[in-house]
């Protein structure tokens, strides 16, 4: 016998003794021990590999590739076997296991919208049909967007009316309402016609009550362009009410006063509750106020970059809130900012 075949005589037997020991396994543990002894460093086979330096030069790619042939061989093997071990151990726990498929499931748990999250999803979703875009603009806000630009210059008085979060700089606040917004939008588009909407989160620093809160959703509307007059405000308004309360929603306006608006009016809805015929809710007037406006003061579309000789618009502010208490007769305002997934289960 030549030393070649005696070196190939020699690899045939390491693979037969290989896969006959392989034969035996059954544990995974045992699987392990034959992979360290069969292909690992210090195996047969890699000691073949090992030794080829000192073989003749013709012997050397015969052996290596008939050394590697080896090797694969044992490699699928002990993968087919590793697969073999592990679909057995399933087979097993699926006979050992029991399953009581009579056993009631766990109930899923749904989650909800807020209640002020759908009453203003609605409201976007209203004007969304009437053409309006949705405008978002920051919650921490200068004094010029919030009281300057909107015609309350420092020291008016009418600033009082609201109750302001200072932060520690200077002329830095978070917003009392959403108007501030209204010039952002003015600066952004002038001198193209607006048809926005700015629904937001507003503070105000106030006594906590059941009936205010520090913080509260409002939503603003705002409307520029060439020709825009008091009758596209009021028919406006009292499209959006119908849509939002039903077609057989009655409302009215009364004057008002606010320092961005002239003239300006406050419009109210009637009594969902009674029917206009006076309770609680409404305070045995009949009317709720939902919301207030007027044409924006010509200082005001001054300082959102429009001429006030040539353009006129409306705009109009409603609180989310306490419309909300009133929808779903809540009696306190608490109630939508503190958590309580018992208050919060019920919508
Ligand atoms: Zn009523």
């Amino acid at each position: 016998m030549s030393d070649k075949e005696a070196a190939l005589a020699n690899l045939q037997k390491i693979q037969a003794e290989g896969l006959a020991a392989l034969e035996a396994v059954t544990e995974q543990e045992e699987l392990e021990a034959w992979r360290v002894a069969t292909l690992g460093r210090s195996s047969p086979v890699m000691g073949v590999f090992s030794s080829m330096g000192a073989m003749d030069q013709d012997l050397r790619p015969v052996m290596g590739k008939a050394a590697n042939e080896v090797r694969t061989t044992l490699e699928a093997a002990f993968e087919a076997k590793r697969a073999a071990l592990e679909e057995a151990a399933l087979l097993k726990e699926l006979e050992t296991e029991k399953l009581d498929v009579t056993l009631p499931g766990r109930p899923v748990e749904r989650g909800r919208l807020h209640p002020l999250t759908q009453v203003l999803r609605r409201i976007i979703r209203t004007f969304g049909d009437m053409g309006f875009q949705v405008y978002r603009s920051p919650e921490v806000e200068t004094d010029d967007y919030n009281f300057t630009y909107l015609n309350m210059p420092p020291y008016h008085p009418a600033r009082d009316m609201w109750d302001t979060f200072y932060t520690k700089d200077e002329g830095v606040l978070l917003r009392t309402h959403t108007s501030g917004g209204q010039i952002r939008v003015m600066r952004e588009r002038a001198p193209e016609p607006i048809r926005v909407i700015l629904p937001g989160t507003t503070m105000r620093y106030e006594q906590l009550s059941a009936r205010s809160e520090i913080e509260f959703a409002q939503v603003e509307v705002l409307v520029v362009g060439e020709k825009v007059t008091f009758a596209e405000l009021k028919g406006t308004l009292e499209d959006f009410a119908k849509r939002l309360f039903g077609e057989e929603a009655r409302t009215r306006l009364r004057p008002s006063h606010f320092p961005f608006t002239e003239p300006s009016a406050e419009m109210d809805v009637e009594c969902f509750v009674c029917g206009g015929k006076g309770c609680g809710v409404c305070k045995e007037t009949g009317w709720l106020e939902i919301l207030g406006c007027g044409m924006v003061h010509p200082v005001v579309l001054e300082n959102g970059g429009y001429d006030p000789a040539r353009y006129s618009g409306f705009a109009a502010g409603m609180g989310i809130d306490r419309s909300t208490l009133m929808r779903y007769r809540i009696d306190d305002i608490r109630h939508f900012r503190n958590n309580d997934i018992r208050f919060l289960r019920q919508f």
